[in-house]
């Protein structure tokens, strides 16, 4: 009744925010089966109120981008990487398992259907994709459902950097965004939910985000946020935290391989939060704003800076250009990373 029209935006202005689109994907595992999966127009969905999603944490998201080309084709990124992705969040929570066809299958599905809502090359806007699944059926004891419910959804996003990449500033704190042996390399909806005290708390610091460290000792860093970390050393190394507690980005794994094309020598590696002098630039990655520039850490009430709190670091931006023509096909594919939507 409220869904959008594509003529209700103005693709050069829009945000992060929710709209209502007329289509959604969604798919029911009952019985021990997944249903073949369909476009369906409520977006609203019958939960049962002993859900396993509602009371125990069976609840796992993704999140991706459709990305219009110039020739007017529509590009995903990658989805091999979210769907194999969803199986091991699923595994984690001992949910039922979705077969990654059917996964990459409906995001094609979806952008078919809402071609109209993916913002026009050039805007730097693109079509954000939501799958997700919990646990739905009546379960009073701590036990997996037997009912699951796969839905995704979509809305379009405006580019997060409108007039340019722009640094923000971070700041570590004392809580821990998830546990060695825990949840963390699952995106799970429950680490979002610990991770909003602690946000809200930076941000009303005035800073952007919490840079998590490691949940045992507190002297590496972990995570920006809800966004990987990485550095580039002075002497060229792009660095990124190894951990068993963060979250394996898809774009943190894109720029290992993109620092390398442009000459650097990339790592994952232990990340002391004592040592950010070795770095030149910093950044958070991360599908929503690709890179964020990191200006500054502050640790202890102590500031460190990186490049500048104003202005983009070279390498950064050389990073972030190669990326993002790749994910919106201005430039050859040489990775084979790009997915196309068949859109008829
Ligand atoms: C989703 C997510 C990221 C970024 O992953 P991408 O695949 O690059 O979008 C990083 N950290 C956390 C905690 C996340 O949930």
């Amino acid at each position: 009744m409220t869904a959008a029209q594509p003529s209700d935006f103005n693709w050069n202005d829009l945000g992060f925010e929710y709209h209502e689109l007329p289509k959604r994907y969604r798919a029911y595992f009952k019985d021990d089966v997944w249903s073949a999966g369909a476009l369906e127009t409520d977006p609203e969905i019958k939960v049962h109120e002993a859900a396993t999603g509602l009371h125990y944490g069976q609840n796992i998201f993704e999140g991706l981008k459709a990305y219009r080309r110039k020739d007017g084709g529509i590009n995903l990124f990658r989805p091999d990487m979210n769907a194999a992705r969803f199986n091991r969040s699923a595994a984690r929570l001992l949910m039922a398992p979705l077969p990654e066809d059917q996964f990459v299958d409906a995001l094609k599905a979806v952008v078919k259907e809402l071609q109209d809502f993916v913002p026009p090359y050039g805007s730097g806007a693109t079509l954000y994709l939501r799958p997700f699944m919990f646990g739905n059926g009546p379960v009073v004891g701590v036990h997996p459902a037997d009912e699951y419910v796969f839905e995704v959804y979509a809305t379009p996003v405006g580019a997060y950097y409108k007039g340019g990449l722009t640094p923000t500033a971070y700041v570590t704190d004392q809580f821990d965004r998830a546990a060695y042996g825990g949840t963390g390399q699952a995106k799970a909806a429950g680490n979002y939910g610990a991770s909003m005290l602690p946000g809200d708390r930076a941000h009303r610091n005035g800073f952007s985000d919490v840079v998590y460290l490691d949940p045992r000792e507190h002297k590496y860093i972990e995570e920006l946020g809800s966004a990987n970390f990485f550095g580039i050393t002075k002497d060229g190394r792009f660095l990124t935290p190894k951990s068993p507690s963060i979250l394996p980005s898809v774009t943190k794994y894109s720029l290992l391989e993109v620092a390398e094309e442009v000459g650097l020598k990339a790592e994952e590696t232990v990340i002391s939060i004592e040592d950010l002098d070795v770095f030149a630039e910093a950044g958070a990655m991360g599908t929503a704003a690709v890179i964020s520039p990191v200006g500054s850490i502050t640790h202890n009430g102590e500031k460190h800076v990186f490049y500048s709190e104003t202005e983009v670091g070279p390498w950064t931006q050389k990073l972030y250009d190669r990326l993002t023509s790749l994910q919106f096909g201005d430039s050859a594919d040489t990775f084979g990373w790009t997915v196309d939507v068949p859109l008829d």
